[in-house]
């Protein structure tokens, strides 16, 4: 009756491996701390954002980096950051309150996203530059300066709705940014308003994985921006915004095999793979496969400052298929880029301890009831299936050898649907009560993003460790600055 495991390792860089080589450190933090607990790594985004950089270097581009607050509420990540030469994109008044008292400077801030008159106000007051997304935000952010007699504002044009030279459509629709085809009268208000704000480029922040329709809205800026100049306009920078993506999985073959035998599953040639047949928007329909993966693609061989890589490398159609790095260089334009999830790669993970194993039907799957609600440990809301890594509490366990268990991970929620994930997850031996769970790479919105006190049960809290010459080194990440870690930032 031995189960045939379907797994989905992580990849582990260096600093989350020795991390996980410390399972006496983390129990003893979730004994002190609480489970489930959040555990960020601030160094590892100073190394990613030299990944960036070393991409701009190799194009021999100029521009900022701004990494999107939203992926993750950490302080300690952010003022790692303020240690660096980075940028942050803030999208709330909250945050951008947050990066300057972190001690980011206007000059480093950019702030995109819905806003209210307050984050308007603040933005403008501290000469941040302004991400403006209709003519209607414009005139607000115009009359804002006016009635305040502000000093004039840098602003960037959100576009979307890019087309290509021929008729198809390549980006998909968003609830953000201009239509790019209206670009005229959205520059004809940027000119009745030239005493107030001050352009200094044009922006997209497209949802997607795919390259080309990134390349193509890439394209459709530097177009805008041509037209720009011929209106004696003098903007210098596009911003490609985020999107960069990161890989989850490390093993490729594993993710094919699963995929594989998802759809196997789904079609009922092999049993189930999720609670309650669960398909991930795969469906039956009479012996048809029907519908779409809805999953996050979980290894990705080109993710992250990778992905910019092969951005800056594509070729621009509409002007003679050169690539669009060159473009950029030859007009001396900055690229200014937003990544939230790929600068957070690998900078933490989420701890839960196992409260309950259990089997409901003799030779099916255990029930693994955890200290944690699928709101703390918000893969599953992103469509990222990956393995956790199990600690055990005893370093050494009796009895025969670790044989593979397929279990089913349940929050502590008295709620049917908390599911930490609907997915079948098989593990190289059976977890007993008091074991850790390590949710590996959850920085990037899986960790407060969707957090919740409902139940009054405790949001997680979280944490920063740091290496400190052999040994790991951790504070609450509200108490850490970069002059706390010995390691880090000087
Ligand atoms: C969310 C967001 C980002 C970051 O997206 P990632 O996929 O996390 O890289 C960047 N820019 C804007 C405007 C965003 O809303």
């Amino acid at each position: 009756m031995g189960v045939q495991p379907l797994y989905l390792e992580p990849r582990l860089e260096e600093r989350l491996r020795s991390l996980l080589d410390s399972p006496g450190l983390l129990h003893t933090l979730i004994d002190a701390l609480g489970s489930p607990l959040h555990v960020v790594v601030p160094d590892q985004i100073a190394d990613n954002l030299q990944r960036f950089r070393s991409v701009y270097r190799s194009h021999r581009l100029s521009g900022q980096i701004f990494f999107a607050h939203k992926a993750n509420r950490s302080s300690a990540l952010l003022r790692r950051l303020a240690a660096t030469d980075a940028g942050v994109d803030v999208a709330s008044l909250g945050e951008l309150q947050h990066a300057l008292g972190a001690g980011l400077t206007p000059d480093r801030i950019t702030a995109t996203g819905p806003k209210n008159p307050e984050f308007l106000w603040l933005a403008a007051r501290t000469s941040v530059t302004v991400g403006i997304d209709s003519p209607g935000e414009l005139a607000h952010l115009a009359a804002v300066v006016r009635r305040h007699a502000l000093p004039p504002c840098r602003i960037l044009l959100r576009l979307s709705g890019f087309e290509t030279a021929g008729v198809r459509i390549l980006s998909r629709r968003s609830r953000f940014g201009s239509p790019a085809r209206e670009s005229a009268s959205l520059l004809d208000a940027v000119e009745r308003h030239r005493d107030v704000v001050d352009l200094v480029g044009v922006a997209f922040h497209l949802d997607t994985t795919s390259l080309d329709e990134k390349a193509a809205a890439l394209e459709g800026c530097l177009r805008v921006l041509e037209e720009c100049r011929s209106r004696g306009l003098r903007p210098s920078a596009v911003d490609v915004g985020g999107g960069f993506g990161v890989g989850y999985v490390a093993d490729g073959g594993q993710w094919e095999r699963y995929t594989t035998e998802l759809t196997a599953a789904v079609l009922g040639t092999r049993p189930p793979l999720a609670w309650g047949g669960h398909g991930y928007g795969l469906r039956n329909e009479g012996g048809t496969l029907r519908g779409s993966l809805g999953l996050y693609p979980a290894h990705r061989p080109v993710a992250g400052a990778r992905y910019l890589d092969e951005l800056l490398a594509s070729p621009a159609a509409s002007f003679g298929g050169r690539p669009l790095a060159a473009l950029l260089l030859e007009h001396l334009y900055d690229l200014h880029t937003e990544p939230g999830r790929a600068l957070v790669d690998q900078c933490g993970l989420t701890l839960a301890r196992v409260l309950e194993v259990r089997t409901q039907q003799a030779g099916g799957e255990l029930l693994v009831r955890l200290e944690a609600k699928a709101d703390d440990i918000a893969l599953e809301d992103h469509g990222v299936l990956v393995d956790p890594v199990v600690l055990p509490r005893e370093a050494t366990r009796p009895g025969p050898g670790p044989h593979p268990v397929a279990v089913h991970l349940f929050g502590s929620l008295c709620l049917e649907a908390d599911l930490i994930t609907r997915r079948t997850v098989f593990l190289p031996r059976r977890p007993e009560p008091g074991d850790l769970m390590a949710f590996t790479n959850t920085a990037g919105y899986c960790m407060d993003f969707h957090a919740t006190r409902a139940q009054h049960q405790p949001v997680g809290r979280k944490i920063a460790a740091w290496q400190d010459g052999g040994s790991w080194r951790w504070c609450l990440d509200d108490q850490y600055w970069p002059t706390t870690s010995v390691g880090g930032a000087q």
